[in-house]
C-alpha cells in the first residue's frame, strides 16, 4: 500500500531543489524561487496521470474533502450520505462545513450500498459521498444514476484508492469532485497532503481561493489580491509537494508491485473453499493496495484473527469491525456527539440518532471481513511464507470448528 516503502534519492532530490532556494511557500517570491514551483508541477502531473481537467493541492486529505464540499456549496443543514465503513476523516469533513453526515450500510463491495443510499434520500439530501475503501471502488454507475435522478452531488472520497480505476477512468475523477490523501500511509505520500480533482473550472477556482484565505490569485502582488469570499488556510508547502512529485513518477511501479503481490497472496487463500473475496465492481480497476477476504461467520473470523495473533502473523491484517478508526461500531465520540465546541442543533440531533440506528447489514459484512495490506517490499519467498502460514491458521480454525460442531 504505502509509497513510503520506496522513499529514496528521487524524493531527496526534489526536496533539495526547494531547500536550495529556501522558498518553502507555494505562492509568491517569484524572483528568489528561481523558477521552482513544486506544488504547481505536482498539480499538473496529477491532471495528466489521472485524467482530470483540474487539481488543487491541500494540506491533507481531510482538508481536501472540506474544501471540495465548500466549493460544491455543501453547507449548513445539508445532508451528505456516506458509508458506515470509512476513515473518521470522512465525517469530520462533513461536520466541518456545517453539514449532516447520514451514515448508511455498505455491502460486499465494502463501499456504499446503492439500495441503502436510495432509501436514505430526503428533501435535505445534497450529496452522496462514496468512499473507495482499501484500494477498490464503489458501484459508481449505480450511484451516478441515483445522483442524476435526484439531482445530487457525487463527491468521491478516493483517499485510499490512488491509482484505482472504474471502467477506464481514475477513481476520484468520476464525480463532480474527488479527493486523494497523500498522508504518510497512502499509496503516494507527501508526508502530509491531499488534492481535490474536478473537471469544473468553477469548482477548481473556488478550491484555489478557499485553501488560501479566499485570495483570488489574480495578480503578481499577493498583498493586492482581493477576497471574493471567506476561506481558510489549507495550503500545502513546497517541501511536501516536492516529495509527492517524486512519488507520482513512481506510481506505475507502486501499482504493478501491488498488483503482483496481491495476486500472489490471493492464490494461497483461494485454495480454501470457505474463504470468499470482496466484490469489486470493476476487477481490472482494483488498485490492489489491500486483499480483502471473508470467512463464513463472525465467530470463525474472530477465531482466525485470534489464531493469527497467537502465531505472530497478524501484522498487516485488519479486522475493521473491531477497529477504532474505521467502523461505526467503535465511533462512540461520533454517536455521543462529543465535540469540543457546540455543534448546530441539527447536527447534534442527527449524531445522537446514530446510537439507535441499526447497521445490521453492514455488521453482517464487516464482522466477516479481514483486509490484508499489500507491501511493495515483499519478496516471492516472503509471500510464500505468509500465504502458507495464513492458510494453515485458517484451516486450523475451520477444522476445529467442524470437530466441535
Ligand atoms: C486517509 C483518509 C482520509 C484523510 O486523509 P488525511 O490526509 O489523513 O487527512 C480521508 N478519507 C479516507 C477514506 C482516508 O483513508
Amino acid at each position: 500500500m504505502p509509497g513510503f516503502e520506496l522513499f529514496g534519492t528521487e524524493e531527496r532530490k526534489e526536496v533539495n531543489d526547494v531547500l536550495e532556494t529556501g522558498i518553502l511557500m507555494r505562492y509568491g517570491f517569484d524572483g528568489p524561487r528561481k523558477g521552482i514551483w513544486k506544488a504547481q508541477e505536482l498539480e499538473k502531473a496529477i491532471t495528466e496521470v489521472f485524467g482530470c481537467k483540474y487539481a488543487h493541492l491541500t494540506s491533507s486529505g481531510t482538508a481536501a474533502l472540506t474544501t471540495a464540499m465548500a466549493a460544491l456549496n455543501i453547507g449548513a443543514g445539508d445532508e451528505v450520505i456516506m458509508p458506515s465503513f470509512t476513515f473518521v476523516a470522512s465525517f469530520e469533513a462533513v461536520l466541518s462545513v456545517g453539514a449532516v453526515p447520514v451514515l448508511v450500510n455498505v455491502d460486499e463491495t465494502l463501499t456504499l450500498s446503492p439500495a441503502a443510499v436510495k432509501a436514505a434520500i430526503t428533501p435535505k439530501t445534497k450529496c452522496v459521498m462514496p468512499v473507495h475503501m482499501c484500494g477498490s471502488m464503489a458501484d459508481l454507475d449505480a450511484l451516478k444514476t441515483i445522483c442524476t435522478e435526484h439531482n445530487l452531488i457525487l463527491l468521491e472520497d478516493a483517499c485510499q484508492s490512488i491509482g484505482g480505476t472504474y471502467k477506464g477512468k481514475a477513481l476520484g475523477t468520476i464525480g463532480h469532485a474527488g479527493t486523494f490523501s497523500f498522508d504518510f500511509v497512502k499509496t503516494i505520500t507527501c508526508g502530509e497532503g491531499g488534492v481535490v480533482m474536478t473537471n469544473s473550472e468553477d469548482v477548481w477556482t473556488k478550491c484555489d481561493g478557499y485553501t488560501d484565505h479566499g485570495h483570488d490569485h489574480k495578480g503578481v502582488d499577493r498583498g493586492a489580491d482581493l477576497h471574493p469570499f471567506i476561506g481558510y488556510n489549507f495550503r500545502i508547502s513546497e517541501l511536501h509537494a516536492a516529495v509527492g512529485l517524486a512519488q507520482i513518477r513512481k506510481l506505475d511501479t507502486f501499482l504493478s508491485l501491488q498488483r503482483k503481490n496481491n495476486k500472489a497472496l490471493r492464490a494461497y487463500l483461494e485454495t480454501i473453499p470457505e474463504v470468499s473475496f470482496r466484490k469489486v465492481p470493476d476487477e481490472a480497476g482494483d488498485s490492489c493496495s489491500f486483499l480483502s477476504w471473508f470467512l463464513p461467520s463472525e465467530e470463525l473470523t474472530k477465531a482466525v484473527i485470534a489464531e493469527m495473533k497467537e502465531q505472530g502473523i497478524l501484522a498487516g491484517n485488519f479486522y475493521w469491525y473491531a477497529n477504532n478508526w474505521h467502523y461505526i461500531s467503535k465511533w462512540d465520540h461520533l454517536k455521543n456527539a462529543t465535540t469540543l465546541n457546540r455543534l448546530s442543533d441539527v447536527q447534534q440531533q442527527a449524531l445522537l440518532k446514530l446510537k439507535d440506528t441499526s447497521f445490521a447489514a453492514s455488521d453482517a459484512v464487516m464482522s466477516r471481513c479481514i483486509s490484508t495490506a499489500i507491501s511493495l517490499l515483499w519478496t516471492e519467498e516472503q509471500i510464500k511464507e505468509k500465504g502458507e502460514k495464513m492458510v494453515a491458521a485458517i484451516k486450523k480454525v475451520l477444522t476445529s470448528a467442524t470437530v466441535h460442531a
